[in-house]
């Protein structure tokens, strides 16, 4: 019998269960036992949907976050968080979030950095190390869940992240080195894995996805002295890989001992083989050929196709999962009823990826013909898809075929085009701007949802939200900004607002995915060839520019960041879809220009999210990333001026990519690093305009006068005075106009003392 096994399931619920349980404690509206109650009752219903797999996880169930649980069980918590007030759940919960002097539960503490999981939307939090870091290893919640598991007669194997990938995650406190910590790391382990076999587990899958980076050699050897101390462990050790290839770490991972190695054969298929050679004859291999990263159904006959052969080779060697953990797809597509049902007939979310699973096992086991049905409905649907007019639309075809270098290229340098720009515009030096989004009142949010629910009709609503472009225009006169946006009142999300109007894309009702905590985001879905049929935002940005002789920004969203935030199509590569979403959104910059629009800003603010996790494929990403902001921008003339925004901050390894850009003008987020990230930009003497963010909107204080003109003389120091704009880190739409106001005040008021200064 084949294998067949999950590495982790979607925790927050089919209904976001737990995102409204945690939501509720933390109010403090309901207690630790009604939230722990919630998780017993999620985790039993995710076993229950995984009932027909030989193995399913333990342990990849969390109150926020896999890699706290991690730290938590080594008992690496920041010591800043502890305390002899307050349960353990509420330590984990300071480490997680934070806690402000203010709040009236124990101790205030600032939280854990949190970044992004490898490659993925997924954000966990960093482990922190130093010198004298101790592991005190914390079983209980690992054995309590193992428990609960077996008492319902699950067949359990706990997951963890391994030790390597642990250390790797984090980040030292001081200037120790974390690999130094190994040793004592391990001890931890050991205990951790005597204590699971104990408690009756037989297999235990240990997460070592930083086998699929660039590891040093310092790293590989880790990998080699880790693996030796364990494999006395009295459990067989599943080593696993997710994300990628793992290419010149491909020989030591075989070489591991190990009982088994999970390889995602959906992004490393090509090593697939290669692996089934060189893997010693008593180790299992586990093969992830169910994509946990999409939505699509997997052709299963021909994964079949290339899966006989391996199990000839292999027999009961070979397991079966899916590539990852399905943490990174929704739940259930069972509950859109609402959705398009030829596009949901090509869709499998994480219930539907498990039931694939075990079609692929019964047809290896008994033959295709044991799932003769199943293997025929999946083989309509997958032709269907691929038949589909609605996914093929040869005017697209025939616009990305006819795309020349020219089409991402202005007319004229840099030098040329900011002159022409400033005859038309009249700036002041040190102009002043925001991002685009102005605070998104419950009234504003209220007039979207009643119109999108038939309460309030298409007139009504364009009057509601143009009282709201008109207020909003009213407010940024009088606080004397140089240049004016609409504020983005009817959007709900800066992609979803555009792919709403796109032809190409559907939107799920509950294809929720957490991103961080409780915090989940539902990707729209890109099925098709992109087209946009009408005009998306002129008519907004029109209407705002007539209310004012100020200069207008346009505003919208560009082609990568829509790629990046969508769930996108798995029949063509990604640059493909990137230059359709480019060439849609070129269309829309050239009717804001012809409505005599002059400034328009497109949003990149997932272009580094994009980056693969490999750095040597940096820039074969980099090369059709930009080469698609270009085509979207670089149509207009030289007098129209292009701005972008970028809210990161980090900036020096891609800076050269950034420059290729060509924007008129760059808005950044700067202000927590105090300028210090413009030295990416000096260093490389970044020819264009600037903008630094001289107000962090993240946080709720209210810069002062004196505190801008500082940054701003800072960021003078590393950029010319004469390129420099004043502005805000990012949009405004978390904050309140109480808020909003006093510190546009500081911005614009710091931007005249600089000028009268000059
Ligand atoms: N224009 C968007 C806004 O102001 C940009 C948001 C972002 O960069 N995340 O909200
Ligand atoms: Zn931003």
């Amino acid at each position: 019998m084949t294998v067949t096994h999950n590495l982790g399931y979607p925790r927050i619920g089919a209904r976001r269960e737990l995102k409204f349980a945690l939501e509720a404690h933390w109010n403090g509206e309901s207690s630790e036992s009604a939230l722990n109650e919630t998780a017993v009752k999620l985790r039993a219903q995710n076993w229950q949907h995984q009932g027909n797999l030989t193995l399913a996880p333990v342990g990849d169930f969390s109150l926020y976050d896999q890699v706290l649980d991690m730290s938590t069980t080594l008992g690496n918590l920041p010591e800043r968080a502890a305390s002899d007030k307050g349960s353990t759940l509420d330590e984990y919960f300071r480490v997680a979030r934070g806690r402000s002097p203010g709040d009236s539960a124990c101790c205030s503490v600032h939280a854990g950095e949190m970044t992004k999981w490898f490659d993925t939307n997924y954000h966990y939090i960093v482990p922190e190390f130093s010198a004298d870091t101790r592991f005190n290893l914390d079983p209980e919640r690992l054995l309590e869940q193992l428990a609960e598991a077996r008492a319902q007669g699950v067949a359990a194997k706990p997951v963890i992240i391994g030790p390597v990938t642990y250390l790797w995650l984090g980040k030292e406190k001081d200037d120790s080195q974390r690999l130094d910590l190994l040793p004592k790391l391990l001890l931890a382990y050991s205990e951790l894995l005597e204590k699971l076999a104990e408690a009756g587990a037989e297999w235990v899958q240990i997460d070592e996805p930083a086998l699929v980076t660039e590891l040093d050699s310092e790293w590989r050897h880790a990998c080699i002295l880790a693996y030796h101390e364990l494999k006395v462990a009295p459990v067989k050790l599943l080593l696993t890989t997710y994300f990628g290839e793992l290419r010149e770490n491909l020989q030591l991972a075989c070489e591991l001992p190990v009982a088994g190695i999970h390889l995602d054969a959906i992004s490393a298929r090509s090593e697939v083989s290669q692996l089934a050679d060189w893997l010693p004859p008593h180790k299992v291999l586990s093969l992830g050929v169910i994509n946990g990263r999409n939505v699509w159904k997997t052709d299963l006959n021909a994964t079949l196709d290339w899966l006989e052969p391996l199990r000839d080779k292999l027999g009961e060697r070979l397991w079966l999962a899916p590539s990852c953990s399905l943490l990174h797809v929704p739940v259930d597509l069972e509950r859109e009823t609402s959705l398009d049902p030829e596009i949901r007939n090509w869709l499998a979310f994480a219930r539907q990826k498990l039931d694939e699973l075990n079609i692929l096992a019964k047809a290896l086991d008994a033959g295709r013909d044991a799932v003769a049905g199943e293997l025929e409905a999946n083989r309509e649907a997958i032709a269907s898809r691929q038949g589909s007019p609605r996914v093929h639309n040869p005017a697209v075809a025939r616009a990305q075929a006819a795309i020349t270098p020219e089409l991402g290229q202005r007319k004229s340098p840099f030098s040329t085009r900011t002159k022409l720009q400033q005859e038309r515009l009249q700036l002041p030096k040190f102009p002043t701007t925001t991002i685009g989004s102005f605070p998104q009142t419950t009234e504003i949010r209220q007039v979207r949802r009643a119109f999108r629910q038939g309460d309030l009709d298409q007139d009504e609503y364009t009057k509601r939200i143009q009282e709201e472009i008109a207020y909003c225009i009213e407010q940024q006169e009088t606080l004397g900004l140089d240049v004016l946006v609409h504020g983005e009142a009817e959007r709900n999300d800066m992609v979803e607002y555009f792919g709403e109007q796109l032809e190409g894309y559907v939107f799920s009702r509950f294809g929720w995915v957490q991103s961080y905590g409780s915090r989940c985001v539902k990707p729209p879905i890109l099925f098709g060839d992109i087209s946009r049929p009408n005009a998306m935002t002129v008519d907004w940005i029109k209407y705002a520019q007539s209310l004012t002789d100020k200069p207008l920004k346009g505003m919208l969203t560009g082609p990568v960041t829509i790629l990046n935030w969508s769930f996108v199509r798995d029949d063509q590569p990604r640059k493909d879809t990137c230059l359709q979403l480019a060439l849609a959104v070129r269309e829309e910059v050239l009717d804001l220009e012809k409505a005599g629009v002059g400034i328009i800003q497109i949003d990149e603010a997932a272009l580094r999210e994009g980056l693969p996790l490999r750095q040597s494929d940096w820039e074969a990403y980099l090369d059709w990333a930009i080469e698609a902001f270009r085509i979207s921008a670089n149509g207009v003339k030289d007098e129209t001026q292009i701005h972008t925004h970028m809210c990161y901050s980090e900036f020096n390894d891609i800076i050269g990519a950034i420059a290729r850009m060509d924007a008129d003008v760059i808005t950044i987020e700067t202000s927590r690093s105090a300028m210090e990230l413009l030295d990416a930009f000096k260093g490389f003497e970044y020819p264009n305009d600037i903008g630094p963010g001289v107000y962090d909107i993240h946080s709720p204080n209210i810069p002062q006068v004196d505190q801008v003109t500082d940054l701003m003389h800072k960021a003078a120091e590393r950029i010319p005075a004469e390129r420099l704009w004043v502005n805000p880190d990012c949009g405004l739409k978390t904050r309140r106009w109480e808020e909003v106001t006093p510190a546009l005040e500081a911005v614009v008021a710091a931007a005249r003392e600089l000028r009268a200064a000059q």
